[in-house]
C-alpha cells in the first residue's frame, strides 16, 4: 500500500474531476485522479465522441475562473436559440435570449475534456488511466483500485476522497451501503443513439451554424449542434419500446424509412445514417437523487456522482460545474475543515439540484412536443415583450437558468408563477398588441418582487 499524506484524490477525470483538481492545485492543494478509461488524448474512443454540449454562464464562469475560458473560445460555437424542423421540411426559429449576448455554446464533449486534462496535467497533476475505483473504506479513506488491463487491484490510501465519477459512482456505491444513506434513480423509458451530420465540401456547416436544431416530433426528437469542424453532432431520442422506438427499427431499411418520413431534411444530410445508427450503442438516461453526498470529512460526491440529471435543459455539466464554484468558496470561508465543507457544500447545493432534475424533465416535453407549437411560440414572444418591460421582475425561466446564476431553486418557483401568469393573459389573445397591460402590471407587481441579477 502506499500511504499519502495532504493528497486530495479525485476519482474521475470526466469533466468536473480536472477542473476541481485544476482550483484546488490552486489553493496549494496536491491531487491526484484516478479514471477508468484509458487516454482519450491517446486512444480512439467511440461512445460519447461526438456528443455536443451547450454550455452557459454557469459552466462559463467556473471555466473564466479556472482561467479557461478564453481559450475555449476557439472551440465553441455560440448557438441564438433553436431551430425547429418540421416534418414537411418548414423551419421555424426560436431566439434563446433577448440578444446576441445571450447565446448558448456549442461544444464537442470530447474536446473540453482534452483541454481540461491538458490544462490539469500542465499543473503537475497526475491523472492514473485505466485505474479503476473498485471501493472504498470510507473510514480510513482506503481506496482500492484495479488496473483495467490486467485486472490486478492494490490499496492507496487517501487522506479526503471526492468521487467525480459520474453517474453510476463507485463512490456512492459504497455510501449505499452504509445505513440511512437516501438514494433513488428514475430512469426515462426514452434512449439515446448519438449519429452525425459530416461537414458540407470546404469544411462549411450544412446547416445554419450559429442554432440549436431540433426535430421535434411529438414523443420523440432529433436534435443537432455544430461543431468547429463544420459537422453536426446529432442525437436521437426515442423510447426503447412501443410505437416510434428503438426496438422498432431493427434494420438498414427500417432506419431509412423512418428516418426518410420523420425527417427527411436531415436524411438528406446524412450519408452514413445507417452505418451510424448500427455503429453507436443506445444510451439511458436517469435522473439521481441521493444523500448525504459525503461521509465525515473524508469523502464527497461531486456533480453527476451526486446528482445526475437527465440532458433537456443543457445544464448538467454547468450544474457540476457550479458545484466547483460553490465548494471552492466554501473551502475560502472555513479553510480545509472538510467535514464543516462538506456539510455546508450538501446545505447549499441539494435543493438547487433537485430543482434543476425536475426542470430538464420538465424541458424534455418542451422540447419533444411544444416548440413546434405556434401557441408555445407565441407565449415565449410574450415573455420577452414582459422581461422588456419588467427586466428586475419578469425574467423567463430559460433566462433564469441559462443566463443568470440565480439559484435553480429561484427558476424554479419564479417560474411556476411566471407560467400561471402567462397562462392568464396569454388566454385570449394571439398578438402582442392585444396584451391586457394594466392586468399585466397588476400580476407582476403582486407576485414578482424583484429579482437580485448576477
Ligand atoms: C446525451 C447527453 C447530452 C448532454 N448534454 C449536456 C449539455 O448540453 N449541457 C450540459 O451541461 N450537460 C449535458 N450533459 C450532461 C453532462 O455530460 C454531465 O452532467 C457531465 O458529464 C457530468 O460530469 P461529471 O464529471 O460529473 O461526470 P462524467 O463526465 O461522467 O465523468 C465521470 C468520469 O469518471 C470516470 N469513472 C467512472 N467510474 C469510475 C471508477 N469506478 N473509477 C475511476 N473512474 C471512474 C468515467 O470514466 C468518467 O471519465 C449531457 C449528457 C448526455 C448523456
Amino acid at each position: 500500500m502506499t500511504q499519502k499524506t495532504g493528497t486530495i484524490t479525485l476519482i474521475g477525470a470526466g469533466l468536473t474531476g480536472p477542473l476541481l483538481a485544476l482550483e484546488l492545485v490552486k489553493r496549494g492543494f496536491q491531487v491526484e485522479i484516478y479514471e477508468r478509461r484509458a487516454d482519450m488524448r491517446r486512444v480512439q474512443m467511440s461512445a460519447g465522441r461526438s456528443i455536443n454540449l451547450a454550455l452557459s454562464v454557469r459552466g462559463i464562469h467556473a471555466l473564466t475562473q479556472a482561467g479557461l475560458w478564453n481559450d475555449m473560445q476557439k472551440i465553441v460555437i455560440p448557438m441564438k436559440g433553436r431551430m425547429m424542423h418540421s416534418a414537411t421540411s418548414e423551419i421555424t426559429f426560436q431566439p434563446y435570449g433577448r440578444n446576441e449576448s445571450e447565446v448558448i455554446n456549442s461544444i464537442s464533449r470530447a474536446d473540453l475534456n482534452i483541454a481540461l486534462m491538458n490544462a490539469v496535467e500542465e499543473r503537475g497533476v497526475k491523472i492514473h488511466f485505466q485505474k479503476r475505483c473498485s471501493g472504498i473504506d470510507l473510514k480510513s479513506g482506503v481506496l482500492e483500485l484495479q488496473e483495467e488491463k490486467t485486472g490486478e487491484t492494490h490499496s492507496v490510501a487517501a487522506d479526503v476522497v471526492i468521487g467525480c465519477d459520474g453517474s453510476a459512482s463507485a463512490i456512492r456505491g459504497e455510501m449505499l451501503k452504509r445505513s440511512r444513506f437516501n438514494f433513488s434513480q428514475q430512469y426515462l423509458d426514452y434512449g439515446y443513439k448519438e449519429l452525425t451530420i459530416p461537414a458540407a465540401p470546404g469544411g462549411k456547416h450544412a446547416l445554419e451554424k450559429n442554432a440549436l436544431h431540433i426535430w421535434p416530433r411529438g414523443n420523440y426528437m432529433l436534435i443537432a449542434l455544430p461543431n468547429v469542424d463544420g459537422t453536426f453532432a446529432c442525437i436521437l431520442f426515442l423510447p426503447f419500446e412501443g410505437k416510434d422506438s428503438f426496438e422498432q427499427l431493427p434494420t438498414r431499411a427500417a432506419v431509412l424509412e423512418f428516418f426518410q418520413l420523420q425527417f427527411p431534411d436531415a436524411r438528406a444530410l446524412m450519408p452514413d445514417l445507417v452505418d451510424n445508427f448500427f455503429a453507436n450503442p443506445v444510451g439511458s438516461m436517469v435522473t439521481i437523487r441521493c444523500s448525504p453526498w459525503y461521509f465525515e470529512g473524508k469523502a464527497l460526491l461531486l456533480g453527476d456522482a451526486a446528482h445526475a440529471i437527465v440532458p433537456f435543459f443543457g445544464q448538467g455539466i454547468n450544474c457540476g460545474f457550479e458545484d466547483c464554484t460553490v465548494l471552492m468558496e466554501l473551502l475560502g470561508q472555513h479553510g480545509a475543515d472538510w467535514n464543516k465543507v462538506f456539510s455546508e457544500f450538501e446545505r447549499a447545493r441539494k435543493e438547487n439540484t433537485d430543482a434543476i432534475a425536475d426542470l430538464a424533465i420538465e424541458n424534455f416535453v418542451e422540447m419533444r412536443d411544444r416548440v413546434g407549437d405556434p401557441r408555445f411560440l407565441f407565449r415565449k414572444k410574450m415573455e420577452f415583450a414582459l422581461q422588456e418591460k419588467y427586466p428586475q421582475r419578469f425574467v423567463p425561466k430559460y433566462s433564469m437558468v441559462t443566463f443568470l446564476r440565480v439559484p435553480y431553486t429561484t427558476a424554479l418557483k419564479r417560474g411556476q408563477v411566471q407560467d400561471r401568469m402567462l397562462t392568464e393573459l396569454c388566454e385570449h389573445i394571439d398578438r402582442i398588441d392585444d396584451l391586457d397591460w394594466k392586468k399585466a402590471e397588476r400580476l407582476v407587481d403582486s407576485e414578482l418582487s424583484p429579482l437580485e441579477l448576477q
